[in-house]
Protein backbone atom coordinates (compact mmCIF):
# COMPACT_ATOMS: atom_id res chain seq x y z
CA UNK A 1 0.00 0.00 0.00
CA UNK A 2 1.01 3.39 -1.01
CA UNK A 3 2.12 5.15 2.62
CA UNK A 4 3.55 9.07 3.22
CA UNK A 5 6.07 9.68 6.24
CA UNK A 6 4.99 12.18 8.11
CA UNK A 7 5.89 14.38 11.37
CA UNK A 8 4.58 13.55 14.65
CA UNK A 9 5.15 13.97 18.57
CA UNK A 10 4.73 10.49 20.35
CA UNK A 11 6.58 8.37 23.23
CA UNK A 12 8.54 5.14 22.84
CA UNK A 13 7.86 3.90 26.22
CA UNK A 14 5.66 4.30 29.16
CA UNK A 15 8.33 6.56 31.34
CA UNK A 16 9.44 8.07 28.39
CA UNK A 17 8.95 11.48 27.50
CA UNK A 18 6.69 12.43 24.09
CA UNK A 19 9.45 13.40 21.80
CA UNK A 20 9.32 14.32 17.74
CA UNK A 21 9.51 11.18 15.61
CA UNK A 22 8.03 10.18 12.08
CA UNK A 23 5.07 7.58 11.18
CA UNK A 24 3.75 6.45 8.15
CA UNK A 25 0.09 7.25 6.77
CA UNK A 26 -1.87 5.25 4.12
CA UNK A 27 -1.82 7.48 0.80
CA UNK A 28 -6.20 8.24 0.63
CA UNK A 29 -8.41 5.16 -0.35
CA UNK A 30 -11.17 5.47 -2.44
CA UNK A 31 -13.18 6.32 0.64
CA UNK A 32 -10.58 8.03 2.55
CA UNK A 33 -10.36 11.86 3.61
CA UNK A 34 -6.98 13.10 3.89
CA UNK A 35 -6.75 15.84 6.73
CA UNK A 36 -3.98 18.51 7.66
CA UNK A 37 -4.13 19.10 11.39
CA UNK A 38 -4.63 22.33 12.48
CA UNK A 39 -5.51 21.66 16.12
CA UNK A 40 -5.87 18.91 18.59
CA UNK A 41 -7.08 18.74 21.94
CA UNK A 42 -5.55 17.07 25.08
CA UNK A 43 -7.63 14.12 26.44
CA UNK A 44 -7.06 12.26 29.70
CA UNK A 45 -6.56 9.19 27.95
CA UNK A 46 -3.70 10.56 26.06
CA UNK A 47 -1.56 10.52 28.73
CA UNK A 48 -3.17 7.14 30.33
CA UNK A 49 -2.43 5.69 26.94
CA UNK A 50 1.29 7.27 26.43
CA UNK A 51 2.14 6.15 30.52
CA UNK A 52 0.44 2.44 29.89
CA UNK A 53 -1.59 3.35 33.03
CA UNK A 54 -4.52 0.65 31.80
CA UNK A 55 -1.99 -1.48 30.58
CA UNK A 56 -2.26 -2.76 26.96
CA UNK A 57 -0.40 0.40 25.16
CA UNK A 58 1.33 0.00 21.84
CA UNK A 59 4.49 1.74 21.44
CA UNK A 60 5.35 4.59 19.47
CA UNK A 61 2.34 5.52 21.09
CA UNK A 62 1.19 8.90 19.03
CA UNK A 63 -1.95 10.19 21.10
CA UNK A 64 -4.56 12.61 20.32
CA UNK A 65 -8.49 12.10 19.04
CA UNK A 66 -9.66 15.56 19.29
CA UNK A 67 -8.75 16.55 15.85
CA UNK A 68 -9.26 19.25 13.94
CA UNK A 69 -8.50 19.97 10.53
CA UNK A 70 -8.81 20.94 6.35
CA UNK A 71 -9.28 18.36 3.93
CA UNK A 72 -6.24 18.60 1.37
CA UNK A 73 -7.14 15.38 -0.55
CA UNK A 74 -9.91 12.83 -1.06
CA UNK A 75 -10.74 9.46 -2.54
CA UNK A 76 -12.68 8.77 -5.72
CA UNK A 77 -16.07 7.68 -3.23
CA UNK A 78 -15.46 10.16 -1.33
CA UNK A 79 -19.19 12.40 -1.51
CA UNK A 80 -19.26 13.54 2.14
CA UNK A 81 -16.20 16.39 2.21
CA UNK A 82 -14.22 18.13 -0.69
CA UNK A 83 -10.59 19.98 -0.30
CA UNK A 84 -10.98 22.71 1.99
CA UNK A 85 -13.81 21.61 4.39
CA UNK A 86 -12.94 22.10 7.89
CA UNK A 87 -13.53 18.60 9.66
CA UNK A 88 -13.12 16.73 12.20
CA UNK A 89 -12.18 13.63 13.74
CA UNK A 90 -12.66 12.30 17.28
CA UNK A 91 -12.17 8.88 19.22
CA UNK A 92 -13.35 6.66 16.34
CA UNK A 93 -11.46 5.99 12.97
CA UNK A 94 -13.50 2.70 11.72
CA UNK A 95 -15.97 0.27 13.39
CA UNK A 96 -17.17 -2.67 11.73
CA UNK A 97 -20.49 -0.83 10.02
CA UNK A 98 -22.24 -4.38 9.98
CA UNK A 99 -23.02 -5.15 13.94
CA UNK A 100 -26.44 -4.48 15.38
CA UNK A 101 -24.78 -1.01 17.08
CA UNK A 102 -23.13 -0.05 13.77
CA UNK A 103 -26.67 -0.33 12.11
CA UNK A 104 -28.46 1.70 14.95
CA UNK A 105 -25.60 4.94 14.51
CA UNK A 106 -23.95 3.46 17.72
CA UNK A 107 -20.59 2.47 16.75
CA UNK A 108 -18.85 3.28 19.62
CA UNK A 109 -20.65 0.02 20.84
CA UNK A 110 -19.94 -1.97 17.83
CA UNK A 111 -19.94 -5.63 18.77
CA UNK A 112 -16.61 -6.22 16.77
CA UNK A 113 -14.93 -3.10 18.74
CA UNK A 114 -14.41 0.07 17.05
CA UNK A 115 -10.82 1.03 15.54
CA UNK A 116 -9.77 3.75 18.13
CA UNK A 117 -7.96 6.68 16.59
CA UNK A 118 -4.58 5.82 18.25
CA UNK A 119 -3.56 2.55 19.47
CA UNK A 120 -6.22 0.27 18.36
CA UNK A 121 -5.07 -2.30 15.29
CA UNK A 122 -4.76 -0.66 11.98
CA UNK A 123 -6.75 -2.67 9.32
CA UNK A 124 -4.51 -1.03 6.92
CA UNK A 125 -1.09 -0.91 7.24
CA UNK A 126 -0.99 -3.43 10.14
CA UNK A 127 0.71 -2.09 13.19
CA UNK A 128 -1.57 0.16 15.45
CA UNK A 129 -3.43 3.48 14.95
CA UNK A 130 -1.62 6.68 15.10
CA UNK A 131 -3.56 9.79 16.25
CA UNK A 132 -3.86 13.50 15.92
CA UNK A 133 0.11 14.90 17.38
CA UNK A 134 0.71 14.65 13.72
CA UNK A 135 1.12 16.81 10.69
CA UNK A 136 -2.24 15.15 8.96
CA UNK A 137 -4.74 11.77 9.42
CA UNK A 138 -6.39 10.11 6.86
CA UNK A 139 -9.74 9.01 8.01
CA UNK A 140 -12.26 7.00 6.30
CA UNK A 141 -15.17 9.48 5.28
CA UNK A 142 -17.74 8.35 7.60
CA UNK A 143 -15.95 8.72 10.38
CA UNK A 144 -15.18 12.46 9.50
CA UNK A 145 -16.97 14.96 11.32
CA UNK A 146 -18.30 18.60 9.91
CA UNK A 147 -17.30 21.35 11.78
CA UNK A 148 -19.15 24.89 12.25
CA UNK A 149 -16.72 27.58 10.53
CA UNK A 150 -18.37 29.70 12.83
CA UNK A 151 -16.99 28.61 15.94
CA UNK A 152 -13.17 29.39 17.67
CA UNK A 153 -11.85 26.64 15.60
CA UNK A 154 -8.86 25.85 18.59
CA UNK A 155 -12.00 25.53 21.32
CA UNK A 156 -13.91 23.15 18.86
CA UNK A 157 -11.60 20.59 19.62
CA UNK A 158 -12.36 19.15 22.77
CA UNK A 159 -16.23 19.03 21.49
CA UNK A 160 -14.64 15.40 19.80
CA UNK A 161 -14.16 14.25 23.31
CA UNK A 162 -15.19 15.81 26.29
CA UNK A 163 -17.98 17.31 24.23
CA UNK A 164 -19.82 13.83 22.85
CA UNK A 165 -18.93 12.56 25.89
CA UNK A 166 -21.48 14.35 28.01
CA UNK A 167 -23.36 15.23 25.21
CA UNK A 168 -24.32 11.36 24.31
CA UNK A 169 -25.96 10.75 28.11
CA UNK A 170 -27.71 14.19 27.91
CA UNK A 171 -29.55 12.96 25.03
CA UNK A 172 -30.03 9.13 26.26
CA UNK A 173 -32.08 10.49 29.34
CA UNK A 174 -33.82 13.25 27.23
CA UNK A 175 -32.74 16.21 29.00
CA UNK A 176 -34.56 19.13 27.91
CA UNK A 177 -35.98 22.26 29.05
CA UNK A 178 -36.77 22.73 33.05
CA UNK A 179 -34.67 19.31 33.89
CA UNK A 180 -32.69 18.89 36.98
CA UNK A 181 -28.99 17.68 35.81
CA UNK A 182 -26.21 17.33 38.01
CA UNK A 183 -22.75 17.36 37.36
CA UNK A 184 -20.18 16.02 39.57
CA UNK A 185 -16.55 17.21 38.83
CA UNK A 186 -15.43 20.55 37.42
CA UNK A 187 -12.77 19.71 34.67
CA UNK A 188 -12.67 18.89 30.87
CA UNK A 189 -15.95 16.81 31.08
CA UNK A 190 -17.60 18.79 33.66
CA UNK A 191 -17.44 22.06 32.08
CA UNK A 192 -18.61 20.61 28.86
CA UNK A 193 -21.64 18.84 30.84
CA UNK A 194 -22.49 22.53 32.44
CA UNK A 195 -22.80 23.91 29.02
CA UNK A 196 -24.39 21.25 26.96
CA UNK A 197 -26.96 20.78 29.71
CA UNK A 198 -27.24 24.88 29.75
CA UNK A 199 -27.35 24.56 26.08
CA UNK A 200 -30.20 22.65 26.30
CA UNK A 201 -32.23 24.33 28.70
CA UNK A 202 -31.70 22.45 31.93
CA UNK A 203 -31.40 23.93 35.39
CA UNK A 204 -27.64 22.88 36.03
CA UNK A 205 -25.98 22.15 39.49
CA UNK A 206 -22.87 21.65 39.88
CA UNK A 207 -21.50 18.94 42.68
CA UNK A 208 -17.96 20.16 43.92
CA UNK A 209 -15.80 19.99 46.90
CA UNK A 210 -14.58 22.92 46.90
CA UNK A 211 -15.53 26.47 47.14
CA UNK A 212 -13.20 27.73 44.59
CA UNK A 213 -15.28 26.26 42.00
CA UNK A 214 -18.19 28.23 42.49
CA UNK A 215 -17.17 31.39 40.90
CA UNK A 216 -16.43 29.82 37.64
CA UNK A 217 -19.08 26.87 37.80
CA UNK A 218 -21.91 29.85 37.64
CA UNK A 219 -19.05 31.65 34.79
CA UNK A 220 -19.79 28.53 32.92
CA UNK A 221 -23.62 28.34 33.40
CA UNK A 222 -24.27 26.68 36.52
CA UNK A 223 -27.37 27.80 38.13
CA UNK A 224 -26.67 26.58 41.79
CA UNK A 225 -22.54 24.83 43.43
CA UNK A 226 -23.40 22.20 45.89
CA UNK A 227 -20.52 21.62 48.38
CA UNK A 228 -20.43 17.59 48.42
CA UNK A 229 -18.65 17.39 51.86
CA UNK A 230 -21.19 20.05 53.50
CA UNK A 231 -23.92 17.90 54.64
CA UNK A 232 -26.63 20.51 55.48
CA UNK A 233 -26.39 21.24 51.44
CA UNK A 234 -26.18 17.84 50.54
CA UNK A 235 -29.09 16.85 52.07
CA UNK A 236 -31.12 20.51 50.37
CA UNK A 237 -31.32 18.60 46.94
CA UNK A 238 -32.33 15.15 48.63
CA UNK A 239 -33.94 13.53 45.27
CA UNK A 240 -33.73 16.59 43.37
CA UNK A 241 -31.77 15.46 40.07
CA UNK A 242 -33.11 13.55 37.18
CA UNK A 243 -30.06 12.91 35.91
CA UNK A 244 -26.47 13.02 37.27
CA UNK A 245 -23.15 12.77 35.27
CA UNK A 246 -20.24 11.97 37.19
CA UNK A 247 -17.35 12.71 35.45
CA UNK A 248 -14.87 12.04 38.38
CA UNK A 249 -11.83 10.16 36.86
CA UNK A 250 -11.17 8.63 39.96
CA UNK A 251 -12.09 5.81 42.29
CA UNK A 252 -14.69 7.42 44.96
CA UNK A 253 -18.01 6.68 46.63
CA UNK A 254 -21.16 7.11 44.81
CA UNK A 255 -23.04 6.85 47.57
CA UNK A 256 -23.98 10.14 48.79
CA UNK A 257 -24.73 11.54 45.31
CA UNK A 258 -27.59 8.79 44.82
CA UNK A 259 -29.73 9.76 47.71
CA UNK A 260 -29.68 13.25 45.59
CA UNK A 261 -31.13 11.69 42.54
CA UNK A 262 -34.94 11.75 41.65
CA UNK A 263 -37.65 9.01 42.00
CA UNK A 264 -36.79 7.31 38.26
CA UNK A 265 -33.62 8.89 37.72
CA UNK A 266 -30.07 8.10 36.69
CA UNK A 267 -26.70 8.48 37.45
CA UNK A 268 -23.85 8.09 34.53
CA UNK A 269 -20.58 7.29 34.83
CA UNK A 270 -18.34 8.74 31.98
CA UNK A 271 -14.77 8.39 33.57
CA UNK A 272 -13.05 4.87 33.85
CA UNK A 273 -12.74 4.56 37.53
CA UNK A 274 -11.97 0.68 37.59
CA UNK A 275 -14.12 -1.16 40.55
CA UNK A 276 -16.71 0.19 43.07
CA UNK A 277 -14.04 -1.59 45.44
CA UNK A 278 -14.62 -0.85 49.47
CA UNK A 279 -17.62 1.32 48.52
CA UNK A 280 -19.70 -0.60 46.28
CA UNK A 281 -23.26 0.69 45.13
CA UNK A 282 -25.81 0.67 48.49
CA UNK A 283 -28.62 -1.25 46.83
CA UNK A 284 -31.43 0.61 49.32
CA UNK A 285 -31.61 3.96 47.16
CA UNK A 286 -31.94 2.28 44.03
CA UNK A 287 -34.97 0.13 45.10
CA UNK A 288 -36.31 2.79 46.93
CA UNK A 289 -36.80 5.29 44.39
CA UNK A 290 -36.41 3.18 41.19
CA UNK A 291 -33.39 4.93 40.66
CA UNK A 292 -30.77 3.67 38.14
CA UNK A 293 -26.65 3.19 37.97
CA UNK A 294 -25.58 3.70 34.39
CA UNK A 295 -22.18 4.22 31.93
CA UNK A 296 -21.90 5.60 29.16
CA UNK A 297 -19.13 5.82 25.97
CA UNK A 298 -18.17 8.98 24.02
CA UNK A 299 -21.09 8.73 21.12
CA UNK A 300 -22.06 7.86 18.08
CA UNK A 301 -20.82 9.46 14.19
CA UNK A 302 -24.76 10.84 13.82
CA UNK A 303 -24.52 12.19 17.28
CA UNK A 304 -21.21 13.66 17.40
CA UNK A 305 -22.40 15.59 14.26
CA UNK A 306 -25.84 16.71 15.90
CA UNK A 307 -23.75 17.79 19.19
CA UNK A 308 -21.32 19.69 16.86
CA UNK A 309 -24.26 21.49 14.82
CA UNK A 310 -26.01 22.31 18.14
CA UNK A 311 -22.58 23.81 19.55
CA UNK A 312 -22.49 26.33 16.45
CA UNK A 313 -26.21 27.32 16.68
CA UNK A 314 -25.60 28.12 20.43
CA UNK A 315 -22.06 29.34 20.33
CA UNK A 316 -20.78 26.35 22.27
CA UNK A 317 -16.83 25.68 22.78
CA UNK A 318 -14.31 25.27 25.30
CA UNK A 319 -12.55 26.53 27.04
CA UNK A 320 -8.72 26.07 26.39
CA UNK A 321 -5.24 26.77 26.77
CA UNK A 322 -3.39 26.53 23.72
CA UNK A 323 -0.51 25.25 23.77
CA UNK A 324 2.71 24.36 21.19
CA UNK A 325 3.59 20.54 20.76
CA UNK A 326 6.41 21.10 22.61
CA UNK A 327 4.72 21.81 25.69
CA UNK A 328 2.92 18.61 26.12
CA UNK A 329 4.70 16.75 28.19
CA UNK A 330 4.97 19.45 30.91
CA UNK A 331 1.03 19.94 29.88
CA UNK A 332 0.70 16.36 31.09
CA UNK A 333 1.99 17.62 34.42
CA UNK A 334 -0.41 20.22 34.88
CA UNK A 335 -3.31 18.21 34.01
CA UNK A 336 -2.34 15.46 36.96
CA UNK A 337 -2.64 18.60 39.35
CA UNK A 338 -6.05 19.67 37.08
CA UNK A 339 -4.07 22.61 36.89
CA UNK A 340 -5.72 23.67 33.56
CA UNK A 341 -8.96 25.84 32.49
CA UNK A 342 -10.05 23.33 30.91
CA UNK A 343 -8.60 21.61 28.41
CA UNK A 344 -5.55 21.62 26.63
CA UNK A 345 -5.12 21.77 22.94
CA UNK A 346 -2.32 21.83 20.49
CA UNK A 347 -1.67 24.45 17.92
CA UNK A 348 0.12 21.42 15.55
CA UNK A 349 1.59 24.65 13.46
CA UNK A 350 4.02 24.62 16.27
CA UNK A 351 4.96 20.93 14.66
CA UNK A 352 5.15 21.87 11.69
CA UNK A 353 7.86 24.78 11.96
ZN1 LIG B 1 -10.64 11.48 25.11
ZN1 LIG C 1 -20.08 -2.79 14.44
Amino acid sequence: MNTQNIKAFGTTAPDADLKELRIDRRMALSNDVEIDILYCGVCHSDLHTARNDWGGSKYPVVPGHEIIGRVVAVGEQVSKFKVGDLVGVGCMVDACKTCESCQKNLEQYCQNGFTGTYNAPDKHLGGHTFGGYSEKIVVDQDFVLRIPENLNTAAVAPLLCAGITTWSPLRRWNVQKGSKVAVIGLGGLGHMAIKLAKGLGAEVTLFSRSISKIVDAKRLGADHVVISTNEEEMKAVKSKFELIIDTVPYQHDINPYMQTVAIDGTLVLVGFIGEFDENIVSTRPLINQRRAVAGSLIGGIVETQEMLDFCGEHNIVSDIELINMQDINQAYERMLKSDVKYRFVIDMKSLKN
